[in-house]
């Protein structure tokens, strides 16, 4: 069991922007740990989604300096090496470039067992989107879609470079909206307009930071059969489910190779999908 490896145990949830309304209940209740959240972290200096602080490496790198800062400014001091951090990314859907698609991971790094395990969602349900207006008719149709005002709103200027005091984040109010937005358009002409991404400003957004909270916590529960380190997931899945009509390898999953990261025990897994034969719609020769 787990539970064994992190029962008592307190985590730094190296996070801001309320992103523990997501995390913590679900982790807590799976693994009887106490989660704490930092007074003043600013993850910001990792990098923010509008475009005034650019962020630094790919979503894992970004997860794992947040940790290890969290670690080493507070981990002394909290009497833990366990850490929990969170990143998100937004972009167009690698096989529909019109869709947008917003993948959060959420990371457990544990120095005292050397555990690096990490969560992840991938959902095409998100409001991303950004737009540039003329006039407040447009502006206000943009924040309609975009689910406004449940969901926050960003106004700048249009051009880039522009005077970060003229960055408005956080917008939840019809009335505020309006009025930040006529100003721009009255020095400017144009306005940038997007989509606050920030957790608490979007809750489409926490719902997808749960997703990839419950994802690692499905990770720590498969443990090592060798060593019981949790965190014994696929690595690699090989192709070749033969085609249910004629049996000719398709590119669906075969086999699913599980390797555990502490002590290197691999196991494949034939038919990890459930099923013995493809769909012919699968198959090059039945379904050129
Ligand atoms: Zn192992
Ligand atoms: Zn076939």
């Amino acid at each position: 069991m787990s539970s064994y490896w992190f029962a008592g145990r307190t985590a730094i949830l190296a996070t801001m922007h309320r992103k523990e309304a997501a995390i913590a209940p679900l982790l807590t209740s799976a693994f009887a740990l106490e989660i704490v959240v930092p007074d003043g972290f600013d993850s910001d200096q990792f990098g923010t989604f509008t475009r005034d602080i650019k962020r630094p490496a790919d979503q894992l790198a970004t997860a794992r300096l947040k940790a290890m800062h969290a670690l080493e400014h507070l981990g002394a001091a909290l009497g833990t090496e366990l850490a929990i951090a969170s990143e998100g990314s937004f972009g167009p859907h690698p096989l529909m470039p019109y869709v947008p698609l917003n993948r959060e991971l959420v990371l457990l790094v544990d120095r005292r067992h050397g555990l690096e395990i990490a969560g992840h969602a991938a959902t095409p349900d998100t409001n991303y989107s950004h737009q540039q207006v003329d006039s407040l008719e447009a502006a206000l149709k943009f924040a309609q879609s975009a689910g406004f005002p449940s969901h926050g709103l960003v106004v700048m200027p249009a051009a880039e470079g522009s005077d970060p005091t003229e960055i408005h984040k956080g917008i939840t109010q019809e009335d505020q909206f309006r009025e930040i937005v006529t100003a721009t358009l009255k020095r400017h002409g144009r306005a940038h307009l997007e989509t606050d991404m920030r957790a608490m400003m979007n809750p489409t957004r926490m719902k997808a930071i749960a997703l990839a909270t419950q994802d690692l916590i499905r990770k720590l529960q498969q443990t090592c059969p060798q060593c019981h380190a949790p965190g014994f997931d696929v690595g690699d899945r090989q192709p070749g489910l033969p085609c249910a009509l004629c049996h000719a390898p398709t590119s669906l999953t075969l086999a699913a190779l599980y390797r555990c990261a502490q002590c290197g025990f691999t196991e494949t897994v034939r038919y990890p999908d459930g099923q013995d034969f493809a769909d012919p719609a699968h198959c090059a020769y039945c379904n050129p």
